[in-house]
């Protein structure tokens, strides 16, 4: 099963859905034109149930075999949101929303889905039903998990799940999928030092939080470099360091420090999170000063389950002769959510030597769109074989 035919004869007509969803990007939750579009268009393919207002932007179309028999039935998730970036692409069908962009490629995931929902509402070649997910706000909102929490699994009895990402720098059109942990935690903290300020000439009087906040800072470097196994991931990093004061001559009373903390593994993350807090908490007492620690799990590692990855790898060869195994990412990303309350695997589909996902300059590569489409097709035909 190489690249489909129908959707070489398709590709015209979602270059074209594509580029319009490209001209209009929306953000996060506020996916209204975009999920409108989804529903419309589901609808005329002739699923069987079209499903709006799930995690808020959420649509769902469920799409029946010509045999049920099996039992079987699998999501298939796009995201649709865009990022607050300004444009600087030239392109004739660049972003007309200021300051919105599709610049992760959204706009062609959610293009190739609805492809291969046509195909898949056209042949139904398949034992089973399909579910295919489109989201709002993977960008940082969490739509996949508000989606998960308005009971969409139990809802259409979903059993596995599964998604795709576009990636710059792999050859277009090849695959690349890893198991077990794939995209990292990510961890936001915000950590409030507060001593006593005072004349910057009388420091015996004070007790200066930005000392105490730069050993933390320094300190929190540790946790990567000597609690960790070196053969593990983590990033810890203190990304805004904020005091309270402006002037030459004065300690401060108050320091602000935030940053994000990543990881791949969850008894990695415990231990981040531990590290992080003991840290802070002691070497405050330690300097004199009072501290709270503000510490948010934001989206979860995104683990990849084996057997569902074997698959999708296998799915991988049969459109485009190979599958290689991808990087790990320290970037977060919403499947996660998905990925958690249902197995499922998560590829990467290669979009060429571009600019990179959240670039101004990014852009989705069209030529890629027949084979992800084979792929979202051979993932429902291979999994869910019809029996004679
Ligand atoms: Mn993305």
């Amino acid at each position: 099963m190489p690249v489909k035919n129908r959707f070489a004869e398709l590709l015209p007509q979602i270059t074209e859905w594509r580029r319009d969803l490209h001209m209009h990007p929306e953000l996060l939750f506020d996916t209204h034109r975009t999920s409108g579009i989804v529903e419309e268009k589901l609808k005329a393919f002739g699923c069987d149930e079209v499903v709006t207002g799930i995690g808020r932007t959420g649509v769902v179309g469920v799409i029946k075999g010509r045999q049920t028999g099996s039992g079987k039935v699998i999501g298939l998730r796009a995201d649709m949101d865009a990022l607050p970036i300004i444009e600087d692409t030239g392109l004739d069908y660049a972003s007309t929303e200021k300051g919105k962009m599709h610049a992760c490629g959204h706009d062609g995931h959610t293009a190739m889905l609805l492809g291969a929902a046509q195909y898949l509402a056209e042949t139904r070649n398949f034992d089973g039903t399909v579910v295919v997910i489109f989201q709002p706000a993977e960008e940082g909102g969490g739509g996949g998990r508000e989606m998960v929490n308005d009971g969409m699994m139990e809802r259409f009895g979903i059993q596995e799940v599964f998604g795709m990402h576009n990636w710059p720098g792999m050859p277009v059109g090849s695959f690349a999928i890893r198991p077990g942990g794939f995209f990292a935690a990510t961890d936001v903290f915000e950590i409030n030092v507060e001593g006593r300020g005072g004349h910057g000439a009388k420091p015996q009087e004070c007790i200066d939080p930005i000392v105490a906040a730069s050993q933390m800072v320094t300190a929190l470097q540790s946790i990567a470099s000597r609690n960790l196994d070196p053969v593990e991931q983590l990033v810890v990093s203190v990304t805004s360091f904020q005091s309270e004061g402006e002037a030459f001559n004065v300690i401060p009373q108050r320091v602000r420090l935030r940053g994000t903390v990543r990881t791949l593994d969850e008894g990695v993350h415990d231990m981040a999170e531990e590290r992080l807090k003991a840290i802070c908490t002691l070497t405050a007492q330690a300097m004199g000063c009072s501290v709270t620690i503000d510490y948010n799990r934001n989206y979860p590692v995104m683990v990849n389950a084996e057997e569902q990855t074997d698959f999708a790898a296998e799915v991988a060869r049969a459109v485009a002769g190979d599958c290689a195994e991808a990087p790990l990412v320290m970037g977060g990303e919403d499947f996660a959510f998905l990925a958690n309350a249902r197995p499922g695997a998560y590829i990467l589909v290669g979009n060429g030597d571009t600019a990179g996902v959240h670039h101004p300059k990014y852009n989705f590569d069209d030529e890629a769109i027949p084979a992800g489409c084979s792929w979202w097709a051979g993932v429902a035909e291979m999994r869910m074989p019809l029996a004679n």
